[in-house]
């Protein structure tokens, strides 16, 4: 803590995975030995870097950029880049450390890595947000490239940021390396599923812990924050399901609709319009805006069966998890990173309350990531249904490695050890492997 002070969020993550490798560590001494564990939260990289640009106005302003190249035992740095206002470098520490161990879990060659800004796109023209991403890329493309460092998007990059930023790459560059970057558009190397991939993942991982308990979506009654990326196709899929999504907020509030969410028009206002939740309810009769309220508050007014929260770390806390545990919940799983304060997993735990932590509930996002980095490799693309299939079955593994290594340690139903422990030994074992480096 006190090499790296002002880190909230950083040694939170931290304290949750080495909270979790206990019983690893006394069995097998060799990890202790080779100070694994002060390797693994030791960045290998971390770069900070000003990016300049020009309003409409004609005012320079600046931000500040980072990526932090946290891990390349399994493979090259892999992760997003997330711009808004509470960007430090703890939240990208804290994301990068997460990230390793996530993408360890999706069984797939892709180390460890994060990135972003402290830039609000909100309220920015068209021409701002792209004059951000390309001085961001002028300095990001001399640290990133296809066997190094593969970006991708998080809050606040979407299609249009990486769609800016990958004209930049390649125009500095002078060559069409599309396996520098992902989440690119479909006619330009992107892959199909990509953008359904972080909600449909958590989808499919919490379906199969309800179907480990005889329980199903058939029926129940959903909560979802947030209406981004993650929460927009999580909705889709739980609708799929048979399950009634009752609530989605952004930072502004949330809404109830006792009829169950209207996707077509949720997607209207927030992907189409990019605008506030508000909205939502000048259409619906019955819905209601809670103002300045997160997504929880709806379990207020109705009985609630399934939480995901969708959209940031930390947002669902102790009273939060105690107003679900009142409302009949029985399960949560994290489609954001970290979205569980850890007053808030305590309270969930001691109610037995199913719960998929982050790094395997969303790991579903970077593997079709990984997807799409093999078929720029390949120069193939696939059709939608094998590219679901491929995510579905990598889901299906994460769930089961995540069971098996939790009851082998005698915590059955615990996916917290499980996913910590299994992502840690897969890092941990490579990282010996190769030395001290
Ligand atoms: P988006 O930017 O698309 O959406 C974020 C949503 O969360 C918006 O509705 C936003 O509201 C809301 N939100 C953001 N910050 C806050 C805040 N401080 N308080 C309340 N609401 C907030 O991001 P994504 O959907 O891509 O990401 C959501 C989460 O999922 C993040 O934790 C991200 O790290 C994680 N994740 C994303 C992956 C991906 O593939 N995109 C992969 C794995 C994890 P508003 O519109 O008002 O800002």
């Amino acid at each position: 803590i006190s090499r790296n002070p002002g880190e909230d969020e950083f040694h939170q993550a931290v304290r949750e995975v080495f909270d979790s490798l206990h019983p690893v560590l006394a069995d097998h001494p060799q990890y202790v030995e080779a100070s694994v564990l002060e390797r693994i939260c030791e960045p290998e990289r971390q770069i900070t870097f000003r990016v300049p640009w020009v309003d409409d106005d004609g005012r320079v302003q600046i931000n500040r950029g980072f990526r932090v190249q946290f891990n390349s035992a399994l493979g090259p740095y892999k992760g997003g880049l997330r711009f808004h206002p509470t960007v430090l470098a703890g939240t990208v520490k804290f994301l990068g450390f997460e990230q390793t161990f996530k993408n360890a879990l999706t069984g797939l060659p892709i180390g460890g890595g994060k990135g972003g800004a402290d830039f609000d796109p909100k309220g920015r023209s068209e021409a701002e947000i792209m004059r951000f991403c390309q001085s961001f890329m002028t300095e990001a493309y001399r640290h990133i490239g296809y066997d190094l460092d593969i970006p991708a998007g998080d809050i606040g990059v979407g299609g249009r940021e990486i769609g800016y930023l990958f004209g930049q790459y390649k125009r500095i560059a002078g060559r069409w390396e599309s396996g520098v970057i992902t989440g690119k558009g479909i006619t330009w190397g992107g892959s199909l599923v990509r953008k359904e991939a972080t909600g449909y993942g958590t989808v499919y991982f919490t379906d199969h812990m309800l179907r480990a308990t005889g329980r199903s979506f058939d029926g129940a009654k959903v909560l979802v924050s947030g209406s981004g990326n993650v929460a927009i196709y999580a909705i889709q899929k739980i609708q799929e399901l048979g399950g009634v999504v009752l609530g989605a907020s952004d930072s502004s509030g949330s809404v109830y609709d006792p009829d169950g969410i209207d996707l077509n028009l949720l997607r209207r206002i927030k992907e189409a319009q990019r605008g506030r939740i508000s909205e939502y309810v000048e259409k619906r009769d019955r819905a209601e805006f809670l103002e300045g309220r997160n997504v929880w508050a709806v379990a207020e007014k109705s009985d609630v069966d399934i939480a995901l929260p969708c959209a940031t770390q930390n947002e669902l806390d102790a009273d939060d998890a105690a107003k679900l545990i009142k409302a009949g919940v029985v399960a949560v799983a994290e489609g954001a990173n970290m979205p569980t304060t850890p007053e808030g997993y305590r309270v969930l735990r001691e109610a037995e309350v199913l719960f998929g932590p982050g790094k395997a509930a969303n790991a579903g996002g970077v593997a079709t990531s990984a997807l799409e980095m093999q078929q720029n490799a390949s120069r193939d693309t696939w059709s939608f249904d094998y590219t679901d299939t491929r995510l579905s079955e990598i889901m299906e593994n994460i769930h089961s490695a995540c069971a098996e290594t939790a009851a082998e340690y005698g915590r059955e139903g615990d996916y917290v050890t499980g996913a910590n422990i299994t992502g840690f030994l897969r890092v941990a074992d490579a990282v010996i492997a190769q030395g001290v480096i």
